[in-house]
């Protein structure tokens, strides 16, 4: 017998130690230098025959095969989530914008294209769902843009559709009674840093400075019980205001209400050249500062916990994940529609021209061949995902990404898995009850 194909063994940063982990037969443990020695040296004890280190070909290829369709059963009765664009117009002119690059017809939203969109994911959509309100910017500042929001969450209310809104929170105050109208599940607000680091990249188009409005929208919306998703969106220009922004977060109390969660966005190149990309950091180099900011600045966990591939999970859940066959939603359980009657596989392609998969309002129409593509895409269905150790770590990336390196959506979009691993068990292992009380975490 020979060490499984997903048999990861790898170094744990800061350390002497290493962590060896199957995700097909789910198991983890930290390791000696020694013992990783043993294992690549082929002297295998019985303990690791029995968790699955060391497995027959045929053994592995049949708990693959049960996995997969475990995983497949798992996707098809999970939510979907369906983005709608209103508009794309937006009232900020953010710094590193990347829908500046993009041009947009003139027409406006119609009580015709909603009706026709939620009669579209009524009739083709039965899982359950939930609706994201997407832009440019949703709650824009102007009599239509609130009367066309309020209809819409009133239609979508009648139908018990949850929404989420993705927001600059500019105007989130101002629109405080007409979300009252909706099920609202939670509305999702960036702020890039504390007040003068956010300002100097998030503006509005005459340049006005947005972290004020911002800050009270969030209080505003949590004072009526509606949960915040605050992501930052960083790069090397904002990244070490991180510890300050968490503080600021802690001040607020935010971090201590339920309903407060946080996200860290890469800012990143994906469809529009960035006018700087010396800023941009990728995924490996933005968590690797970002370890060494918590390391120095421990109370960033308090505001933000990083999953670092599986590691956060390990941690707070004691065990392993299901087997990651694929990474992208795309065309599965997500879907973006825009006001102009179109349909896109996801948020990261809606409103680029030439990726729509179908329409829904004036008519309705399908790309079948395109939607199957999109569909089937895998760990299975790229060829070099399925050769690779990482695989059922990575889930082949995304597509959309993977599209614009190569053209092709069936090609894979590599994820740093190895590195977060050993950077992640670190934190949240080792380095950690160092760090942070442990009850805070
Ligand atoms: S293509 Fe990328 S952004 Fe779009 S759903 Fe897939 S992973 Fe997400
Ligand atoms: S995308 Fe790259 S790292 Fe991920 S599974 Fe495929 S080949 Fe492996």
């Amino acid at each position: 017998m020979n060490l499984s194909t997903y048999t990861l063994i790898q170094k744990i940063h800061n350390s002497d130690n290493y962590i060896i982990i199957n995700p097909l037969t789910k198991q983890a443990d930290i390791i000696s230098s020694d013992e990783k020695e043993d294992i690549v040296h082929g002297r295998f004890t019985e303990e690791l025959v029995h968790k699955g280190y060391v497995l027959d070909k045929d053994e592995e290829e049949k708990l693959y095969r049960q996995a997969y369709f475990e995983f497949i059963d798992m996707r098809d009765n999970s939510e979907t989530q369906i983005f709608f664009v209103p508009w794309y117009a937006c009232n900020f002119s953010c710094s590193y914008c990347y829908q500046s690059g993009y041009e947009y017809k003139s027409t406006k939203l119609t009580f015709e294209v909603i009706d026709a969109f939620f009669e579209y994911i009524t009739t083709n959509i039965h899982s359950k769902k939930y609706i994201t309100l997407f832009g440019g910017e949703p709650l824009l500042d102007s009599s239509h843009t609130k009367e066309m929001i309020e209809y819409f969450l009133n239609k979508a209310t009648m139908l018990s559709l949850p929404v989420a809104i993705v927001t600059n929170g500019y105007t989130l105050s101002d629109y405080m009674d007409i979300l009252n109208k909706g099920i609202i599940r939670e509305i999702q607000v960036t702020l890039d840093g504390t007040a003068e680091v956010h300002n100097k990249r998030r503006f509005t188009k005459t340049k006005a400075p947005t972290f004020d409005a911002i800050v009270t929208g969030i209080d505003n919306a949590l004072a009526k019980n509606i949960p915040i998703n605050l992501r930052v969106v960083v790069d090397a220009e904002n990244i070490n205001d991180l510890p300050n922004l968490a503080q600021f977060a802690i001040d607020k109390g935010w971090t201590n209400n339920p309903l407060f969660k946080t996200q860290i966005g890469r800012n990143y190149e994906l469809h529009y050249c960035q006018a700087d990309n010396a800023k941009l950091y990728d995924r490996a180099s933005l968590y690797t500062k970002i370890y060494e900011l918590i390391i120095q600045h421990p109370h960033i966990l308090q505001f933000h916990k990083p999953a670092y591939s599986i590691s956060k999970f390990l941690f707070e859940q004691g065990n392993m994940p299901h087997p990651l066959f694929d990474s992208c939603p795309g065309c599965k359980t997500e879907w973006a529609f825009d006001y102009t009657g179109l349909i896109y596989p996801c948020t990261a392609m809606v409103g680029k021209t030439g990726e729509e998969v179908g329409s829904f309002y004036p008519y309705v129409s399908f790309n079948t061949a395109l939607i199957n593509q999109w569909e089937k895409r895998d760990i299975t269905t790229i060829s070099e995902c399925s050769n690779c150790s990482l695989s059922l770590l990575c889930g082949g990336g995304c597509a959309a990404v993977a599209k614009n390196k190569t053209g092709d959506i069936l090609s894979p979009d590599c994820r740093p898995v190895d590195t977060l691993l050993s950077m992640g068990i670190s934190l949240y292992f080792e380095e950690l009850p160092n760090n942070v009380d442990a009850k805070s975490i």
